[in-house]
């Protein structure tokens, strides 16, 4: 048994057979052959060796004459060790003795080799990369496929993977995927998001643990607590299978919450509403009695498909959500595309520093057609039902009236064609900047409501990478700038009787609900899979209670303390929640 510890992004906890996807994204199966089937794999694994062998010596030839013979030796290396005598024997007789199939022989022997290496000190540490080439190329003509094929698995399994895009988690299908792990990756990261969306248990930002499994193991997902366990002994696979069955009963409680409102102990109501990704969540988020939708994230739709969406496929998506809402809010965010959510625009000398660069409502700005497209359809979509635009990543008042002005034009060109919206559509904007959040005495009087983005807030903040897990203890949403931030920001909103919402992850989690409700904040729009327990938490505290707990957090000059004294708290005020 070993025991890795990352960051718990997306809460569950789940035991099952491991899928892993080595740094290539390389499926690496555990997988038996028959007893009479052994002849056939090993010709099979001969032949995957000769077929590598000769692509790597086309390789050398085309790079020596290209750059040198210099730079075609490090394909020799390549060569001589898959002439190894030694490594090749080893990984045949796993073939032959043990039934191992080839692709499961390789990956074990490599894997081996690769982690000598990986633990020796300087330049041969590096000789590790050079194993994982191999075994990429091996696995590669064994497998003649890739990770396309996440998309068509046909039992359940934990995915353990060095990275994973959103885009990867967004097409995981939750009866199969029954958790995931990644190896890199911090706590805001938009592939966490996802996993919240969907409701898969996620830890990330493992460190280095891929090598030390293979396929077909079993390895226990926890969550909550930010562990994944490889090869469980029995006293923890039990202590485990007891706490799914808890979670199990938990949950079916929580299910009793779903016809009730969002109110205080003391009667105060609150609006809970949704963040989606996909339109299909906005179901889910109704069954579970959310108010509506508090954030569509649309850029999702742009991330799914090799060109952009046209206004049609826009439209039906949208109207997929506003329709299975029946009546109630759905917000619809322009698209925020860059940083970690790339696709159809490159820029690449922005790449640098994408998180500061062309990011989002800049990049709308400058791609005028695309954001009109989705505009108009946004617009018409306002037709089906009470629909809210919203920009994000608003950092001057320039911009934001420059958005404001390419959406009136939009209208205005909707209403000469006869397809108007029959009412005007309200117009809010992001506070994910410090900027906007410092300037929010200027930005509120411009639009009809805010939504405080916490996740990017939080990074641009204190200068930390949402998705990075070395500065994830920096990473702190409660860190006293923060606080003072977003105290400044529903203080004004409330100044000017403007709607104010926070849409980004704090809201999720339970020690910090308190916390929101205690600063003055009445609608809350969170991942569809935290709606009940936030609500539970609405039902059980009093505001007063609340304003206690905020006027004391305030006080405090560390981020980590108001942590820990939120966490103390909502264990006093609530002691079933899981935290
Ligand atoms: C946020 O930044 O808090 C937010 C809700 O937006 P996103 O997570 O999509 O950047
Ligand atoms: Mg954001």
């Amino acid at each position: 048994m070993e025991k890795f510890q990352g960051i718990a992004v997306s809460p569950g906890v789940a035991l099952g057979e491991a899928l892993v996807l080595d740094n290539q994204g390389f499926r690496i199966p555990r997988r038996f052959v028959q007893h009479d089937a052994v002849e056939q794999e090993v010709q099979r694994l001969h032949q995957a060796i000769q077929a590598t062998r000769q692509q790597i010596a086309r390789n050398r030839d085309a790079i020596n004459q290209q750059l040198g013979p210099h730079y075609g030796a490090i394909f020799d290396a390549h060569l001589q060790m898959l002439q190894d005598e030694k490594l090749l024997r080893e990984i045949e007789q796993l073939v032959r003795r043990r039934h191992f199939s080839p692709e499961y022989a390789v990956s074990r022997v490599l894997r081996r080799y690769a982690r000598v290496f990986e633990q020796l000190p300087g330049p041969f540490a590096e000789k590790a990369t050079d194993i994982f080439d191999i075994q990429r190329r091996l696995l590669r003509e064994l497998l003649g496929r890739d990770r396309q094929e996440l998309g068509h698995l046909t039992s359940p399994v934990l995915v353990l993977a060095h990275s994973l895009t959103p885009s990867e988690v967004a097409g995981f299908d939750p009866q199969y995927v029954k958790g995931f792990v990644t190896e890199v990756g911090g706590p805001g990261s938009h592939t966490a998001i996802v996993a919240q969306g969907l409701e898969i248990p996620a830890v990330v930002g493992t460190g280095p643990f891929l090598t030390a499994v293979s396929g077909g193991e079993e390895v226990i997902l926890d969550a909550d607590q930010g562990w994944v366990i490889l090869d469980p002994d029995e006293a923890t696979r039990q202590e485990y299978q007891q706490r799914i069955r808890r979670r199990e009963r938990w949950l079916v409680e929580l299910r009793s919450l779903d016809q009730q409102e969002a109110r205080t102990a003391d009667g105060v109501r609150i609006e809970l509403m949704g963040n989606i990704e996909l339109p299909q969540e906005a179901e889910h988020c109704r069954r579970r009695g959310a108010d509506g939708i508090g954030l569509y994230r649309t850029e999702f739709l742009y991330l799914q498909s090799p060109t952009p969406p046209s206004e049609e496929e826009h439209y039906q998506a949208y109207a997929q959500v506003v329709q299975a809402m029946q009546g109630r809010v759905v917000v619809i965010r322009t698209f925020d595309l860059g940083a970690d959510k790339l696709r159809h625009l490159p820029e690449p000398e922005e790449q640098a520093n994408p998180f500061l660069g062309l990011r989002s409502l800049r990049l709308a700005l400058r791609h005028t057609e695309m954001f009109r497209t989705q505009l108009r359809a946004i617009v018409r979509a306002a037709a089906l039902g009470p629909v809210r635009v919203l920009f994000p990543f608003v950092s001057t008042l320039r911009e934001l009236r420059q958005a404001k002005t390419v959406l009136a034009d939009v209208v205005e060109d909707l209403q000469e064609q006869g397809q108007g919206p029959p009412e005007p559509v309200p117009v809010g904007m992001m506070i994910e900047i410090p900027s906007a959040a410092i300037l929010a005495d200027l930005f509120v009087p411009e639009v009809d409501f805010v939504s405080i983005g916490t996740n990017d807030l939080t990074q641009y903040t204190l200068a930390a990478d949402r998705g990075n897990r070395e500065v994830s203890s920096l990473y702190n949403p409660c860190d006293p700038a923060v606080l003072r931030l977003l105290k400044n920001t529903i203080e004004q909103a409330d100044r000017h009787g403007k709607p104010v919402n926070v849409c980004g992850q704090v809201g999720s989690m339970p020690e910090c609900v308190i916390l929101l409700l205690g600063l003055g904040l009445r609608r809350l729009s969170v991942a569809p899979g935290a709606i009940a327990q936030v609500k539970r938490i609405c039902r059980r505290v009093t505001l007063p209670q609340c304003q206690q707990v905020a006027q004391r957090a305030l006080g405090m000059d560390d981020g980590r303390t108001v942590q820990l004294f939120l966490r103390q708290e909502i264990k006093q005020l609530d002691g079933e929640t899981l935290v």
